[in-house]
């Protein structure tokens, strides 16, 4: 772990004496990939803001790089979209999706087959639950959580999926612009992206690494979670890479945070 820190480090170094117009990644934009309203914040807390209603964001990202687009997690089920009023889930979850993924991509006049790679930072359905709408794109995922049985010990993907299966950080396009993050605990193989703009800086694309600011700050830990030591090792990594690159950490599914940002069609550069 020590190592590959080093590594981003030496990466934010050699970036950062070149000129802005030199990086790969020039465009990164917010996509709504749903809505979700939970009756009991606690689950994320424990012991806290318990029964307190919350609203969480749910988003996707779309980077554009030298080399071509690629997806950072895919959102909720696009079949969602088709029921204004939202879907009833699990845990008395309502989840709403008021534009499909795809649409959002039409709008930028991007089709699925135009997506280079793409990532999912773990397999909760709020994150993969489009995968296969882009059936021929590589998929860049961890092989701790792609062997972790599903439901019944079914897979978690669609094994006719191209794949690369990764053990630890791994840098896109191997400049250091988008590097995937190995940050296991919430599941077994979850992951963040580092993403290097060149204007906004560096921030860091949580996953489900944390779920929302206050929890962040208490180094809190959800019910829900394959690991808690992990997680919380994996939070550290985190705060280590953010004061060393001095970035920003995006939390996904943190509403108030998501409301403050540009959404697709404008975009961050
Ligand atoms: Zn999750």
């Amino acid at each position: 772990m020590k190592l590959a820190f080093l590594f981003i480090g030496a990466c934010a170094a050699t970036l950062g004496s070149l000129p802005a117009s030199a990086a790969g990644v020039d465009k990164l934009y917010v996509l709504d990939c749903g809505q979700i309203s939970a009756p009991d914040q606690s689950r994320w807390s424990p012991g806290v803001n318990v029964g307190v209603p919350l609203q969480l964001s749910d988003n996707c990202y779309l980077i554009h790089h030298a080399q071509g687009w690629f997806l950072w997690d895919t959102g909720l089920a696009e079949a969602i979209a088709a029921n204004p009023d939202g879907v009833k889930g699990a845990n008395g979850f309502l989840m709403k999706r008021p534009r499909t993924l795809v649409s959002q991509l039409e709008q930028l006049g991007v089709k699925p087959a135009d997506i280079k790679a793409m990532a999912v930072s773990h397999t909760h359905p709020d994150h993969v639950g489009n995968v296969e709408e882009f059936p021929q794109v590589m998929l860049y995922v961890q092989k701790a959580e792609y062997d972790w049985p599903g439901e019944g010990g079914a897979p978690r993907f669609n094994p006719n999926h191209p794949v690369t299966k990764l053990e630890g950080d791994h840098d896109v396009f191997g400049d250091g612009s988008l590097v995937i993050i190995s940050t296991p605990g919430h599941t077994p193989g979850h992951q963040c992206l580092l993403v290097r703009l060149p204007q906004t800086g560096t921030v860091v694309l949580s996953g489900d690494a944390v779920h929302f600011k206050d929890n962040w700050d208490n180094r809190r830990v959800p019910g829900a979670n394959f690991n808690k030591e992990q997680t919380l090792a994996s939070m550290q990594r985190i705060a280590d890479i953010l004061a060393k690159d001095h970035a920003q950490l995006w939390i996904n599914h943190d509403k108030p945070q998501s409301d403050s940002q540009k959404k697709s069609p404008e975009y961050y550069e």
